[in-house]
């Protein structure tokens, strides 16, 4: 479905069936398939064919799915993980080992920052955090001879900060090292990160594509843009045979076009097994077969909220890249110019009593450690998800005490205002 429009491609992309064959994706509720000869088998074993034989690496649901997903972000392939966690792990820790270091902003999901900033170091990776809106000596200056990769989120949660894509990428290319950015809060919808630079695009398909609220998951995409080989010494594991594969060399046997998906899938889902559940992949799909209409009407709420709060006495202030006037307003009409995302954050006048005692009126939104579903809900970050991090860290990824993140659903515009002004009373 190449060459159709983003709409076409949220219904139609990824599976196309056959003559009687049924016109949804189907779900293969198996966790194994059958072959005549163990040669057979042994080939695909070989990666010498493609096929399925075990679904904690691969099933034909996940695939169909995951297929569509890279063609509404304009990538050569993609794959489905468990979950928006799983999808960021291994899209770092598939070129990224030991002794390694990644440049990151410091604005990215609290869930992301620990699992970078804890979890990852653990394992011996290095991290060097820098703001988006960071200079470009600060930038420059964050690389290391070891950085293998730079990664931002297009929309930051809960920050909102607005990733200068053109930026990051420019300075990720001149270093020999490929841009990764979670798309999570934009979608491909209102953007698609490879047209801007971006080499690999990660979601967390738990908020707006399922949208519902009713599976977790996550996803990872490759532009195919980024040339492995003309950076071989510093990406062993894609360039070099993988003696765990038979000596398989990635970035030779499947090209830029299919390496990064290939080795990740092979390597690093076969080992950690985060697969996605076939079953989490149907919902997934109903859900990308409605992304673009909902993604209007949470553009459309969050943006009315954000007017609304921006006027409003006791509101400190308002973050909402697509309100004119928003200090990322700029980078949103370049990158974003169809509108971001329904999240939308503000800060109570008063402080985290005030934040608080305003959430507790709220009768439409509920409070919610979720976000971006077709329910609105809301979230003071200070005292939930980001409560492990040190008053400095949460400065560095632009949270205050009195921040709270509304996620406007689908529900209709007058009502959630009259929420809002009546728990702001
Ligand atoms: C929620 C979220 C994640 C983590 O995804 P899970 O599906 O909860 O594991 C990663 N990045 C962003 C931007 C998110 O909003």
């Amino acid at each position: 479905m190449s060459g159709y429009q983003i709409e076409t491609k949220c219904v139609q992309s990824g599976y196309t069936p056959g003559n009687g064959e049924p016109r949804e994706v189907p779900i293969y509720q198996s966790t194994t398939f059958k072959y005549a000869t163990s040669a057979d088998m042994g080939k695909l074993f070989d990666l010498e064919a493609s096929g399925y034989f075990y679904t904690r690496l691969q099933n034909p649901t996940n695939d169909f799915v995951a297929a569509k997903i890279a063609d509404m972000e304009g990538g050569t392939a993609g794959m489905l993980t468990s979950s928006g966690q799983a999808a960021n792990f291994f899209a770092i820790f598939n070129i990224a080992t030991q002794g390694d270091h990644v440049v990151a902003c410091s604005t990215i999901y609290g869930g992301t920052f620990n699992l970078f900033n804890v979890t990852m170091r653990k394992m011996g990776i290095d991290f060097t955090f820098v703001n988006p809106d960071c200079s470009d000596e600060e930038l420059e200056n964050a690389f290391k001879p070891n950085t293998k990769a730079v990664f931002g989120e297009t929309i930051a949660n809960p920050a909102l900060t607005v990733l200068d894509f053109e930026r990051f990428a420019k300075a990720a290319h001149a270093h020999g090292v490929p841009l990764i950015v979670d798309n999570t809060f934009a979608t491909p919808v209102n953007c698609r990160p490879f047209i801007f630079g971006a080499d690999i695009v990660t979601h967390s398909t738990t908020k707006y594509m399922d949208g519902h609220g009713a599976a977790v998951g996550g996803a990872i995409v490759d532009s195919g843009q980024f040339d492995w080989m003309a950076h071989a010494e510093k990406f062993p594991g894609l360039t070099t045979p993988d003696e765990s594969y038979h000596g398989i060399t990635y970035a030779e046997k499947f090209g830029k076009e299919g390496a990064f998906i290939t080795k990740a899938t092979a390597q690093l889902m076969r080992d950690f097994g985060s697969i996605q559940s076939p079953q989490h992949a149907f919902l997934l799909n109903l859900g990308l077969e409605s992304l673009h209409v909902r993604m209007k009407q949470h553009c459309d709420n969050g943006l009315a909220l954000a007017r609304f709060l921006h006027d409003h006495p006791k509101v400190d202030w308002v973050s909402y890249p697509s309100l004119p006037g928003d200090k990322y307003y700029p980078l949103a009409e370049k990158y974003l110019p169809h509108g971001s995302c329904g999240v939308v954050s503000f800060g109570v006048k008063g402080g985290r009593k005030e934040a608080e005692e305003f959430m507790g009126r709220l009768k439409v939104f509920a409070i919610e450690t979720h976000v971006a579903d077709a329910r609105s809900c809301c979230l003071h970050p200070a005292s939930s998800t980001h409560r492990q991090l040190t008053e400095q860290e949460l400065i560095d990824c632009g949270i205050s005490g009195n921040l709270v993140r509304m996620s406007c659903g689908l529900e209709a515009t007058k009502d959630l205002i009259e929420d809002v002004e009546q728990a702001l009373g």
